[in-house]
């Protein structure tokens, strides 16, 4: 037979093999018998390095049922001795806590079949009832066929590290619960935007669009647009590694939203978190609150402009009130003087025997004085009808120039009273038949007049000068008043017009003066549609100008004789229609020394009949009140039966409205009560036919000025 060599070869080596496997079994053997037979020594040294450590350390015969090793360290853990384990195997199973039991049992039991590697949680009770968790790690050890024949184990004491995970499960649940319960939506993201975890508001606002968020990203659930947008937001924080703060509109909803990093041990950035809340309700609030701010700060702004103007009319009421104070106290002082005077020269009058010139001079001083004491009255009435609105204007035509010249004649007069160095002039005065205007001749000559003697108190010696012209553009008339007087400072030009205003106490108590006139003048000039205004400079003078709308008369009247101071009226029959028997008396004392005939009829129905019995009366003076018949009704009938004669009325209804109504019922002219000498001879005169001058003598007792 042949015999392959290669063959004989391999069966050769293959039985060296075996008998080299034989040999290893051998020496296995024989070690492992060494390892189980280790001297007391060895297992002394190995069990007291045991004894060394916390954990409880031991060895379990499974073939003996009985422990061969525990560690002392029993003691501790369990509460029982080394001796009471190594006497009662089963001690354990008394010691694992009820609740673990059956537990503990069915995993050895598995174990044991070899199915799942011992390491096993359970609590245990000991012996002083105290409960302890412990860990317990198996080690089967197997003998030749792979049967288990003994346990050995460590078993720790985790009691500690369970309470602590306990804790951290609670603290869990309660961050959990809290994230849940948030009105917010809370998210983490990794850092490719992938939803790693949300809260139950997040996962409620998309559940009819997504059902699982976690996994998916901003792109999955939102549109594109607002994706990017987000995707942007949580780059920004990555890269920057900080916080950000949004406040966006998305889905018609206002949101704010704060994100966030998360870092890792090492500090870099694996994600982002964010919260976010839905503010709708709240930027409404907002723009409501901005909008009513900003309502209210327009409101803030009115109120700042009323308290202004509230200020500013606080501070006029309270220099009002001053100037009211100072006013009265100044009137009472301007009344009290002429008072004085006038009661001083009565009773000088009265209770002594004077030489008939003291008499006249004392009777002038009286005049004077209730001249002064009747112009504060009639401004005082003067400035309550401006302030009552109770001035009515009654224009007609008149003759400028003679008027102007009137009041010139007055100024003289006052000048020459004073015995001042000052003369007077009407400049730049138009011809005669030119100077017929249209505008209220009282009110104009009182302004004028105001003006005049206002130059006339501040001018010690110069001139004044008065004089118009005519401003064609505007279509007004401007008139002036210029004086070299002590002149006013810009600042006080500007308050002199206003009510109660004197420059200066100084200058009043120099001067005297109520402070009303220029507040008069200016509120007649506005019921003339016109302007008052001065220039001015210390020292030098002031000129006061007034304009008023122009509007040219057309009649120039038939000439009559300039005022004069004596007339001759023979052959003139006079009726004076009077009830008052010293005002009678007064009136026909004037007439008397101009040989006019006079009349006397004491009532209208008296005076009515004497016009209809003596067709030689050429003029009438008529009282307007008076028993059984009033002056009214009286010139109405006489007018009925002679259109041509001419009616004065004299009257103490001295209202521009009492002149309107005799105007009305026939009359051809009026005048004021009180009376004045002169111009009750001038008016009469423009009526009656001149029949020669006489000189002054029949004026001679009483001066040109009186009453
Ligand atoms: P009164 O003259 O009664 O004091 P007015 O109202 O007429 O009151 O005048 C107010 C003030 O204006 C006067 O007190 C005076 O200080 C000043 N004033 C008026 N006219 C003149 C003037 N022609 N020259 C200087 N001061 C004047």
């Amino acid at each position: 037979m042949h015999v392959d060599p290669l063959n004989s070869e391999l069966v050769r080596r293959n039985s060296e093999l075996e008998s080299e496997v034989e040999a290893l079994k051998k020496e296995v053997a024989l070690l492992r018998k060494s390892f189980m037979s280790m001297d007391d020594n060895y297992k002394d040294r190995f069990y007291r390095i045991n004894e060394n450590v916390n954990d409880v350390v031991y060895h379990f015969s499974l073939k003996n049922r009985k422990f061969e090793y525990i560690s002392p360290q029993v003691r501790n853990l369990f509460g029982y001795s080394q001796e009471d384990f190594y006497n009662n195997p089963n001690l354990v199973k008394t010691i694992i806590h009820p609740d673990c039991l059956n537990d503990y049992l069915l995993q050895r039991k598995k174990y044991l079949s070899g199915i799942v590697p011992e390491c096993i949680e359970f609590k245990i009770v000991k012996s002083n009832g105290d409960v302890r968790w412990v860990l317990q790690k198996n080690l089967a050890i197997k003998d030749d066929d792979g049967s288990i024949t003994s346990l050995e184990g460590v078993v720790t004491d985790i009691t500690d590290r369970k309470a602590a995970e306990e804790a951290l499960i609670e603290s869990e649940a309660q961050k959990k619960a809290i994230l849940n319960n948030l009105p917010h939506l809370a998210w983490l993201k990794n850092c490719d935007g992938i939803y790693l975890s949300v809260n139950n508001t997040f996962s409620s606002r998309f559940k009819n669009k997504i059902d699982k968020i976690v996994g998916k990203t901003d792109f999955d659930i939102y549109n594109h647009d607002d994706a990017r947008r987000y995707r942007d937001e949580d780059m920004h924080v990555i890269l920057n590694k900080k916080k950000l703060y949004i406040e966006e509109k998305a889905d018609d909803l206002f949101w704010e939203t704060f994100k966030a990093p998360i870092f890792n041990n090492t500090g870099e950035v694996i994600g982002v978190t964010g919260i976010a809340l839905e503010i709708s309700a709240r930027k409404k609030t907002e723009e409501e609150i901005k909008e009513y701010s900003e309502k209210l700060a327009v409101q803030n702004v009115k109120l700042k402009l009323v308290n202004d103007e509230l200020t500013v009319a606080k501070e006029r009421a309270e220099e009002a009130d001053r100037l009211k104070s100072a006013f009265l106290a100044n009137m009472s002082h301007e009344i009290r003087t002429p008072m004085n005077a006038i009661l001083g020269f009565a009773t000088l009058l009265r209770d002594r025997k004077l030489p008939e010139q003291k008499q006249v001079e004392f009777i002038n001083f009286i005049n004077a004085n209730c001249r002064q004491l009747l112009h504060i009255i009639s401004d005082i009435i003067d400035i309550s009808k401006i302030e009552a609105n109770q001035i009515t204007i009654f224009k007609k035509e008149f003759n400028l120039n003679k008027a102007l010249e009137y009041l010139v004649q007055n100024s003289k007069r006052e000048i020459r009273s004073l015995k001042k160095q000052i003369e007077v002039s009407l400049k730049n005065k138009w011809a005669d038949h030119e100077s017929q205007i249209i505008t209220d001749k009282v009110r104009l000559e009182q302004i004028l007049s105001n003006l005049l003697s206002n130059s006339v108190k501040f001018t010690e010696k110069g001139t004044i000068e008065i004089g118009y012209s005519l401003n064609d553009l505007a279509k007004e008339i401007i008139f002036y008043v210029k004086d070299t007087g002590i002149g006013i400072t810009p600042k006080e030009q500007n308050i002199i017009f206003e009510r109660f205003r004197q420059v200066s106490c100084e200058y009043n108590k120099q001067y005297g003066g109520t402070g009303l006139g220029l507040s008069i003048s200016k509120g007649l000039t506005d019921m003339l549609m016109g302007k008052i205004w001065v220039e001015s400079e210390i020292d030098k003078g002031s000129t006061f100008y007034l304009s008023i709308p122009y509007k040219k008369g057309v009649k120039l009247k038939k000439d009559k004789i300039p005022y004069s101071e004596t007339y001759r009226w023979d052959n003139k029959t006079i009726l004076i229609v009077e009830d008052e028997k010293t005002n009678y008396t007064f009136l026909s004392n004037i007439i008397q020394p101009t040989k006019a005939h006079v009349i006397w009829a004491d009532d209208g129905a008296e005076a009515v009949q004497y016009c209809a019995e003596n067709k030689e009366i050429d003029l009438v003076l008529m009282d307007l009140k008076m028993p059984n018949m009033n002056g009214i009704e009286a010139t109405k009938r006489i007018r009925k039966q002679n259109s041509s004669l001419p009616i004065i009325a004299q009257t103490a209804f001295a209202m521009p409205t009492d002149e309107a109504n005799c105007l009305e019922a026939g009359c051809d002219d009026f005048l004021a009560k009180p009376l004045r000498v002169d111009d009750i001879l001038n008016k009469i005169n423009e009526y009656l036919k001149e029949e020669k001058k006489i000189s002054d003598h029949n004026s001679k007792v009483i001066s040109d000025n009186s009453i």
